[in-house]
C-alpha cells in the first residue's frame, strides 16, 4: 500500500491510473477506523480496481466549540487496517496543504444543509461538501463509497455531484452495528461502559419505530413520541433531535405515506452519536 501525503503525488497516481484505463474508487474517512469504515472499503474493492482511502479529519466540518482537537486519531494502526484489506494508497495529506492560508472558496448545498444535524452543527455541511470536492478534484475518483450511517451527508453529497455536473457515481452503502446493536463510529470511543450501555437506547428507539409501523402506526408525532420516550427512559441520554422526514427532500413529513427517514441525534456524556432508519409504510 501507497501513503500519499502529497496533493500533487496523488494527482499523478490518479492520472496515470486512468491514462491505463483503471477504474477508481474513493473512500473518504477521518479515521479511527472501525468495522463501518471497512465494510465501505469492502464495497469499493468490489466497484473497482484501484482503492484509495483517505484519511483525513477536516477541520472545516468542526465548528469551534466541537471535538475537533479531541478527535481521536490513529494513523498506524488505520495503516495496518487499510493494508490487510488491499488498500492501494492511503491518502493523507496535511491540513496546511488542504487549506492553505487564503482559501475562501466554499460549497454550500442550500436546502439539505441547514436541516437535521445542521440545525445544531453551523456550517458543518458546508465543511464537509467543500472538503468532499476539493478530494474528488485531487483523486479524480470513478466512484465514491459513503456510508448511510451519515444519511444528510449521503444525500448533500448526492445533490452537490448533480448540482456541479460531477462525473462520479456516488455509492451509499449500509449502517455497520456492533452486536449490541450499536452503530459503529470512532466517537463510541469517548463512551465509558456505562455511557455504551445508555447508547444502546438509539438502536433500541429505532427497532420500537419500526414496530409501531409494522403495527399500523403513520402518524410522525407519535413515533417521535414513542422514540423519544425509549431513549428518555435512561439519565445519561440527552436528546438534539428526533426527526421524520422524506427520504430524499430531508423535509419533515406529518405522516408516513409510502416511506420516510428516522433520523435522530443523542449526547450521551461528550459523545454526540446519530442513527437512523428507513420506516415503510
Ligand atoms: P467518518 O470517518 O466518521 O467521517 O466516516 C467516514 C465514512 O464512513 C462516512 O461515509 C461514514 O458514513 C461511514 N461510516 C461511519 N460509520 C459507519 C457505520 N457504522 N456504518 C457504515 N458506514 C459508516
Amino acid at each position: 500500500m501507497r501513503i500519499i501525503d502529497q496533493i500533487r503525488e496523488m494527482r499523478c497516481w490518479s492520472e496515470a491510473g486512468r491514462r491505463e484505463s483503471n477504474h477508481i474508487v474513493l473512500v473518504p474517512t477521518m479515521g479511527f477506523l472501525h468495522e463501518g469504515h471497512l465494510s465501505l472499503v469492502r464495497e469499493g474493492r468490489k466497484r473497482g480496481d484501484r482503492l484509495v482511502v483517505s484519511v483525513f479529519v477536516n477541520p472545516t466540518q468542526f465548528a469551534l466549540n466541537e471535538d475537533y482537537t479531541a478527535y481521536p486519531r490513529d494513523l498506524e494502526r488505520d495503516r495496518g487496517l487499510l493494508e490487510k484489506e488491499g488498500v492501494d494508497v492511503l491518502f493523507h495529506p496535511p491540513v496546511e496543504k488542504m487549506f492553505p492560508k487564503g482559501s475562501q472558496t466554499t460549497v454550500e448545498v442550500e436546502r439539505l444543509s441547514p436541516l437535521l444535524c445542521g440545525a445544531f452543527r453551523l456550517g458543518h455541511f458546508r465543511g464537509v461538501a467543500t472538503v468532499v470536492l476539493k478530494l474528488f478534484n485531487i483523486v479524480r475518483p470513478h466512484v465514491a463509497i459513503f456510508g448511510s450511517k451519515d444519511y444528510q451527508q449521503l444525500q448533500i453529497i448526492r445533490r452537490m455531484v448533480e448540482d456541479l455536473n460531477f462525473d462520479v457515481e456516488v455509492v451509499g452503502s449500509p449502517i455497520v452495528r456492533g452486536k449490541d446493536g450499536l452503530a459503529m463510529s470512532s466517537r463510541n470511543a469517548y463512551l465509558s461502559q456505562e455511557e455504551r450501555q445508555a447508547a444502546l437506547s438509539l438502536s433500541r428507539s429505532l427497532r420500537k419505530a419500526e414496530s409501531l409501523v409494522r403495527q399500523g402506526e403513520r402518524e410522525s408525532g407519535r413515533i417521535i413520541h414513542a422514540v423519544r420516550a425509549e431513549i428518555e427512559k435512561g439519565p445519561l441520554a440527552r436528546v438534539e433531535y428526533v426527526s421524520l422526514c422524506h427520504p430524499a427532500s430531508l423535509e419533515k413529513v406529518e405522516k408516513i405515506h409510502d416511506e420516510a427517514l428516522l433520523a435522530l441525534a443523542v449526547w450521551i456524556g461528550k459523545a454526540r452519536l446519530i442513527d437512523n432508519t428507513i420506516l415503510k409504510a
